[in-house]
């Protein structure tokens, strides 16, 4: 039932002139000073603030610490609205739901907070505070128990027919779009509240999204038309750094990187599994001395509770966590983020790295890629039973994208994630302020496009005489290699052999990495007899559809470019592609 937005509906603003004549303003002004002791706005707070007292929707996209809280918090206590009533507040997370409350409770904020692990008899004041003539100013509730319990709906209505239903405001609303499809079905039925209360105003923000996302998010909620409003997603305060990773030496690498840059300071390294997480914060303990501790979501309630506040506390500086760590921390003097694993996606990296600088003094932020660890995570989503194909696939695909940002060692870096949320950066504002800006390299670009058909034409060949065919041996014949894998089949009797032999290594690893990420190649688990391994295969569909895509691109006559550095293999950003192929 859900209409589609054009992209010309949602123009983003970004970082524009500020309000300065709100009709709210005076008591928005006043309620600032003495109910949250801020003396002015953040960027874009006030924006929000009036468009929804006015009654409108709207969609604000704003940074890790940027402010997003206050938007929903303060127009929930002002009167002067065209709306009034309970501001009722969805959200994910139930710590962060209970921190809120608390700190709203201590201003003297009337706050009601409905979980779906709370009993209806343990929440009986909230229920009554809901029920009473004197509602309270702001609700939290979990899409979970908004779903589930009727009787919130039935409460929910009575309150709106009494027109006391202020907004809805949904907060880490990405989850809607990321999370909704897998994890957190319960934020997909958000889609009813414009059914069920129509005139009530709507406001979704969040931390990160593109604008895929972006679009995602309106089209669910049914806000087309809302007011959208954007934040610049530059963090200039943040140094980004992508570093090989050796396997063997990953622990003492970033033990001497910590000992040398942030000694003492405060900082959180991000791991792939929960083991690793205990392994690295063991290892930096023991072996190098650091105060570190592990997070991950295997802890029970009271442990993690203990780490995270022994961490805010500042009784340890160095976290080690899984990604089940970060969402609403409120630590604003973290000074470095580690990536021992590489993100899932250019989303999850911005949100994590996003955590560092929260104060805005410079701070690092230090990946380390391993193609191993590209493989690890693609198996996780492969054998995970709860992703659906097509999310599987678009996690793949993500991870390549991922990936390639990392073994991308020309382009800046700030530039390549801004432009993943859409955000034009001209890579001259970085001020070296990514390693690739630091270690500038004279660049040549180079038409790649023959060998990249040799190779898809090489494995489709290479498929016809035996299904089975690894990465690792379409690389050998593509190379020209003569090793007996290789010979058995036959494969250097076929055209395209050996038709980057004089490629070097480095070189034939990005092309492959490009054309998986272009959708060209994948690789699929099948069973060989004795077990499952990965075998490559290629799609002519991916292939066709991305020149038909870019037709800015397909008008071009030349092909496959990418910009290498002079005198070594380092091939990074495909300026663009096209293939002529069977
Ligand atoms: P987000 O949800 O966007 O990550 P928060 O709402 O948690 O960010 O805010 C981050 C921090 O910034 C909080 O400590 C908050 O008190 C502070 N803050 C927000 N707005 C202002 C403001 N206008 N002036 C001063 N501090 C602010
Ligand atoms: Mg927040
Ligand atoms: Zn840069």
């Amino acid at each position: 039932t859900h209409r589609s937005v054009s992209d010309s509906n949602i123009v983003p603003i970004y970082d524009r002139e500020p309000i300065k004549n709100s009709p709210y303003l005076p008591e928005i002004m006043e309620k600032l000073n003495t109910i949250f002791g801020m003396r002015q706005f953040r960027k874009n707070q006030l924006e929000v603030i009036t468009a929804t007292l006015d009654g409108r929707d709207v969609l604000v996209l704003m940074p890790t610490g940027g402010g997003k809280s206050l938007c929903y918090q303060l127009p929930a206590i002002c009167q002067t609205g065209k709306t009034r009533g309970v501001t009722v507040v969805i959200s994910p997370l139930l710590a962060l739901m209970r921190d809120q409350e608390q700190s709203l409770l201590s201003k003297g904020i009337d706050v009601v907070n409905f979980s779906s692990d709370q009993s209806d008899e343990a929440n009986s004041d909230s229920w009554a505070k809901l029920n009473g003539r004197n509602k309270p100013s702001i609700m939290y509730v979990t899409p979970e128990k908004l779903e589930s319990s009727s009787k919130m709906k039935n409460t929910l209505q009575r309150v709106y027919e009494q027109g006391q239903l202020a907004r809805f405001v949904i907060d880490e609303a990405h989850v809607i779009s990321s999370w909704g499809r897998n994890f957190r079905t319960a934020y997909k039925n958000l889609d009813s509240l414009r059914r069920h209360y129509p005139t009530v105003p709507i406001m979704a923000l969040t931390a990160t999204a593109n604008s895929k996302t972006r679009r995602d998010i309106i089209d669910r909620l049914g806000i087309q038309g809302c007011e959208v409003l954007l934040q610049s997603f530059n963090r200039p305060n943040l140094h980004y750094s992508v570093r090989p990773k050796s396997g063997k030496t990953i622990v003492c690498d970033i033990a001497t990187y910590i000992k040398s840059r942030h000694s003492g300071e405060t900082g959180i390294i991000y791991c792939l599994s929960r083991d690793k997480c205990e392994e690295v914060a063991k290892e930096l303990r023991d072996k190098y001395n650091l105060r570190a501790r592990h997070f991950h979501a295997k802890m029970n309630s009271d442990d993690k509770q203990r780490t995270q506040k022994g961490w805010q506390d500042g009784d340890f500086e160095i976290i080690v966590a899984t990604i089940a760590f970060g969402m609403g921390i409120d630590k604003h003097d973290v000074r470095f983020v580690i990536h021992h694993t590489l993100s899932r996606s250019l989303d999850s990296y911005a949100q994590e790295t996003g955590r560092a600088g929260r104060d805005g003094l410079p701070s690092d932020c230090l990946l380390f890629y391993s193609s191993q660890d590209v493989n690890a995570i693609m198996s996780q989503i492969r054998n995970d039973k709860d992703l659906t194909p097509d999310v599987a696939q678009l996690q793949i695909d993500e991870l390549w994208q991922m990936s390639y940002f990392c073994q991308n060692d020309v382009d800046c870096r700030r530039k390549e994630l801004m432009a993943f949320f859409d955000q034009v950066f001209d890579p001259r504002d970085c001020h070296k302020s990514c390693n690739n800006c630091v270690e500038v390299k004279e660049l040549k670009q180079e038409n790649l496009t023959r060998q990249a058909s040799d190779a898809v034409r090489l494995l489709q060949m290479m498929l016809r005489r035996d299904t089975h065919i690894s990465h690792t041996l379409c690389v050998a014949a593509f190379r020209g290699s003569k090793s007996s894998d290789v010979t058995k089949k036959g494969f250097d009797g076929l055209s395209p052999f050996g038709a980057g032999k004089d490629l070097p290594a480095k070189l034939v690893q990005r092309l492959f990495a490009h054309l998986y990420s272009r959708r060209a190649f994948s690789q699929e688990p099948q069973s060989n007899g004795m077990w499952n391994s990965n075998y490559m295969q290629v799609s002519m569909k991916h292939i066709r559809r991305w020149v038909c895509h870019e037709p800015a691109v397909a008008r071009r006559k030349s092909g496959c470019l990418l910009k290498r550095q002079r005198g070594s293999g380092d091939v990074s950003r495909c300026q663009y592609f096209r293939f002529v192929v069977g």
